[in-house]
């Protein structure tokens, strides 16, 4: 499955934050067969939805989908020379399908901050800037064995081509998930590249930050198109330890209406271009895990790929028009359950039933 790599300068509330990560008892209780590794943080996508259709359905249990987080060992200046941990750092980049920084906005004169002042553009800067010179090295290499490749084989010309402006873009100080849009992401997929790989901001925040509308509007709008995430990872790892209405208490007193950790998953589903459709029954209420733009074959393979290869049709129904309803039979009998085949492209918040060949 697709993760997150979290990444960040030292002492900015990592490991606080994966903590809260990694201690996830409603995953335990539901996948009490999945093996998680010691690095790797899962955590549910809330889905106020799939109570609504265990009401309808009277299912037993209620699935989310999960998002996993994978910690990257610590980030240091210099790690493109292969200081310290670089190289290791960057190879571990490397096979997350994103990437998720951590960001200190919190101000506690008893944390030290390595760079000795809390400014956290210059502290996505210093990040950036190490995973820039890290592609510059890559392409620098390629670019020469592309120029020679294009001169025996046409075809290898648009990659050469694709791989000189991706240099004179992070040549210009941006990284290529802020450029993606000036790029051919396809043709550039096999250099491995690290700054095409889409960006999340999680802003480890105090409440005087996490009330401050404005001064999150600026956050965000600087590091657009990435998503951003404000939290506090301290009040997230007391969190995991509290029961509901404790939490609740807690949430509020720093004017919250939510863990964190839910915008996380909502913000870490989204940047890996996910989306969720919906199964319902008896038995369970469960959101499954697709790329935006997945057809209904590729859909049904999710849950299991006999049902791709023998996908016959889709029977769906919009979430809001089944809830409309009251019932299947009743958005039935109102016209609402579609009949979709083998091209049709799911839409988040279809409940699905498939129809298959074995
Ligand atoms: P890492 O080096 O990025 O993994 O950072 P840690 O998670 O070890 O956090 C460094 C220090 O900052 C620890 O003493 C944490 O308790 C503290 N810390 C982490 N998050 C917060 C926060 O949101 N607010 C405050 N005040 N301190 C925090």
């Amino acid at each position: 499955s697709l993760t997150l790599g979290i990444v960040g300068l030292p002492n900015v509330g990592k490991s606080t934050l994966f903590n809260a990560l990694t201690r996830n008892d409603v995953l335990a209780a539901n996948y009490p067969f999945a093996t998680i590794e010691p690095n790797t943080g899962v955590v549910p996508l809330p889905d106020p939805r799939l109570a609504v259709l265990a009401g309808i359905f009277g299912s037993e249990r209620q699935l989310p989908a999960v998002v996993s987080f994978v910690d990257i060992a610590g980030i240091v200046k210099g790690a493109s020379e292969g200081a310290g941990l670089g190289n290791k750092f960057l190879a571990n980049i490397r096979e997350a399908d994103a990437i998720c920084q951590v960001v200190r906005v919190f101000a506690d004169d008893d944390v030290i901050h390595v760079d000795g002042k809390v400014d956290p553009l210059a502290d996505i800067e210093v990040i950036e800037t190490e995973l820039i010179l890290a592609d510059m090295q890559t392409l620098e290499k390629a670019i020469v064995r592309l120029e020679k490749e294009a001169r025996v084989k046409k075809d290898r010309k648009p990659v050469a081509d694709a791989a000189k402006q991706a240099q004179a873009i992070l040549d210009s100080g941006r990284t290529l998930f802020a450029a993606q849009k000036e790029l051919d992401v396809e043709l550039l997929k096999e250099l491995s590249l690290l700054t095409i790989k889409p960006f999340l901001y999680v802003f480890n925040a105090d409440e005087s930050v996490l009330t401050d509308e404005a001064k999150k509007a600026e956050l965000t709008a600087a590091v657009a198109p990435a998503d951003a995430v404000f939290l506090d990872a301290k009040v997230e790892s007391e969190l995991i330890e509290l029961d509901d209405e404790s939490a609740a208490e807690l949430l509020e007193s720093i004017g919250q209406t939510e863990p964190g950790l839910h915008a996380l998953a909502r913000a870490g589903f989204h940047t890996l271009g996910l989306q969720t459709y919906l199964t319902a029954g008896p038995k369970e209420s469960r959101a499954w895990t697709i790329h935006q733009g997945d057809t209904a074959p590729k859909a049904a393979g999710v849950i299991h790929t006999d049902f791709e290869r023998g996908f016959i049709k889709a029977e769906i129904v919009a979430f809001e028009d089944l809830v409309a309803a009251g019932s299947m039979a009743a958005a039935k009998a109102a016209g609402k359950v579609r009949m979709e085949g083998k091209d049709y492209v799911m839409v988040d918040g279809d409940v699905v039933e498939f129809r298959f060949n074995v």
